[in-house]
């Protein structure tokens, strides 16, 4: 048996004996873990993974509990009952401030997230009917198939349940489809976006999946007290969420109970330990946990999860049998009109990087788009798949106009392509960055991820990632984490992750550059062996031995514009460009 596996049955069997052995006091100790485990939770899916930083999640607690106290009480409504109207309740609210808040970028977020956070909790404290600040008692024990969860040690079964089942959830959902998309979101917004995921809509799901657990743990701990009132849902308490999250770190969904257990047990110690010590009572574990807070990420950005980690081996999943293979978009016709640019022109305010430029490419070819460093290629790129909208002119492919498209329509219409700049994820595998490049040949989501409903359609992403490894020779590193690979396999990796897209035009910016030479003819042969298979490929690349040998045809521009189009002999004799570009290097 793995040490993985120990770990999690004893841990299993702690959780099951722990409320009938531990005393009163441990007992209590333990529900807190889970329920700020299960809050935590949700921040290492949005903060951790996703980074997103939300201090207001203790707004979403109390959002949970008050739901259920107002209704228990006043109504009489079953706490099973409330339990879904606080989750409604939340799904509606965090829906509109992840809207609003998920909009603004960098430090405003956080800053949003304190500002709903602050007033969600004075509205707790200010209305009437919720008690004001002396809050609401007399919340009735939850019933459970006529067994009253009345005393802590009951309580800490169903808490300890639900933390498990959210762990779970959430640890498949990371490891799909879905989670692949929502891991790039941090670090990969861009590249995932060009191959087709919708990176606000991820946004908007975690940041509401995060919520909905924060009212699940806010549902459960307004039955634990029996009573509730606003203290706990201040933006104090959100911080703290927050360091759990941080402390326990998001190499792994363990992190959260990791951290909600480190910060409750060094919390509870301190505040034993620290009037003792000074002879003076006082919130001073405040401020020593301030100190250890800025000591850990010093010395363990990740976390303590990664040090944690490291005495368990990763587990190397055999691929799973995929049952069929994906379909395939069918090819256009050798010679038929695939991509044409008409007067295509890109202004960055004074700038003009692409001036007008028009050309056309047919099935079957590779054309090469040459110039010097500025010419305006890698823009090329960029409006050709969408990722910067046109100032000017028209951009057609198979005869549809694209360029009014979002990057998200133009790829499954068979448009893929790699980065002048590496773009991958360099904590994920090979294999997972690889299957980024499928994203829209599945379709299952997060439900159905988190329900891990979606294996066959999930062995069929990852059979086709292999596959397209196997094709340009990297399947021997597959399940390496991609940031170990040498930079000329890392564009290997792109162009994989390109075909897993199913393109028909591949555009390759600068794929040679920093191979080595034996690489470098790998490199051309694996492009001449895709042109056999029918691929089109516009290329975009600086050495010209390597260019000149395996284009059919060239475009060179310079300053944006057109200078020459042509066969490789002839632009290589054209005197214009030898003066503009040639001219320089040889
Ligand atoms: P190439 O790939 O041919 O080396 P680029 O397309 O990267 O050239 O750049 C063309 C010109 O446009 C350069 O002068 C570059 O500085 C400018 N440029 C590219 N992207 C941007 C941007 N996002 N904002 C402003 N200027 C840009
Ligand atoms: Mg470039």
């Amino acid at each position: 048996m793995s040490r993985t596996r120990v770990v999690l049955g004893v841990f299993l069997a702690f959780i099951l004996v722990a409320p009938l052995v531990l005393p009163a006091f441990h007992v209590t100790l333990l529900n807190y873990i889970g329920l700020y485990g299960i809050v935590a939770l949700g921040l290492v899916l949005l903060t951790g993974v996703g980074g997103l930083t939300s201090f207001g999640q203790a707004a979403f607690v109390g959002m949970g509990a008050y739901t259920t106290a107002y209704l228990t009480t006043v109504y009489g409504v079953s706490p099973w009952l409330t339990l879904l109207a606080g989750l409604a309740l939340t799904f509606a609210v965090s829906f509109f401030l992840g809207f609003i808040s998920l909009r603004l970028s960098g430090h405003y977020l956080p800053l949003g997230t304190i500002a709903w956070g602050i007033s969600l909790y004075y509205l707790f404290g200010n209305m009437e009917f919720l008690g004001g600040h002396n809050g609401i008692s007399s919340i009735p024990a939850i019933n459970f198939f006529g067994l009253a969860l009345d005393s802590a040690r009951k309580f800490d079964y169903l808490i300890w349940t639900l933390t498990l089942l959210a762990l779970l959830s959430i640890h498949n959902l990371l490891d799909s489809r879905s989670g692949r998309a929502i891991r790039a979101l941090k670090g990969g917004g861009q590249m995932a976006e060009s191959f087709g995921v919708d990176t606000a809509r991820m946004k908007i799901i975690i940041f509401v999946y995060a919520a909905l657990l924060a009212s699940m743990s806010g549902w459960l701990y307004a039955h634990l007290l029996r009573f509730v009132n606003p203290t706990p849902f201040s933006i104090n308490a959100g911080i703290e969420y927050l360091f759990m999250a941080v402390v326990g770190g998001a190499a792994s969904v363990w992190g959260a109970v990791v951290g909600a257990g480190i910060l409750t047990i060094l919390k509870q110690w301190l505040q034993d330990l620290l009037p003792k010590l000074l002879g003076q009572s006082g919130n001073f574990e405040m401020i020593v946990f301030g100190v250890l807070l800025v000591l850990l990420l010093q010395r363990a950005r990740e976390g303590v999860m990664p040090l944690v980690l490291r005495y368990f081996r990763a587990p190397r999943r055999p691929l799973p049998a995929a049952a069929q293979v994906l379909p395939q978009r069918t090819r256009p016709a050798a010679g038929e009109t695939l991509l044409e640019l008409r007067g295509t022109r890109k202004a960055f305010g004074g700038l003009v990087a692409v001036n007008d430029l028009s050309f056309a490419m047919s099935s079957g070819e590779i054309l090469g788009l040459i110039g010097p460093n500025g010419a305006g290629k890698s823009t090329v790129f960029d409006l050709v798949t969408g990722m910067l909208a046109l100032t000017g002119g028209e951009v057609h492919f198979r005869g549809e106009r694209i360029d009014i498209l979002s990057a998200r329509a133009i790829v499954p219409r068979g448009l893929a392509r790699t980065f002048q700049h590496v773009h991958l994820l360099p904590a994920m595998s090979v294999l997972e960055n690889v299957a980024i490049g499928a994203h829209l040949r599945g379709s299952k989501g997060v439900i159905s991820a988190a329900l891990r409903l979606e294996r066959t359609e999930e062995a069929m992403l990852l059979a086709e990632a292999a596959r397209q490894l196997e094709r340009v020779g990297l399947a021997a590193s597959m399940h390496e984490q991609a940031g170990s690979l040498a930079l000329g396999q890392q564009r290997i990796l792109e162009i994989a992750r390109a075909l897993c897209a199913d393109p028909v035009l591949l555009l390759l910016d600068e794929p040679a550059a920093g191979l080595r030479y034996r690489e470098k003819r790998a490199l051309a042969e694996l492009l001449r062996k895709l042109k056999s298979e029918g691929m089109s490929i516009l290329l975009v690349e600086h050495d010209m031995d390597f260019v000149m040998k395996l284009v059919d045809r060239l475009v060179v521009m310079d300053f944006g514009e057109k200078l020459a189009e042509g066969m490789p002999q002839a632009i290589q004799a054209n005197p214009v460009v030898l003066e503009a570009y040639l001219g320089g290097v040889k």
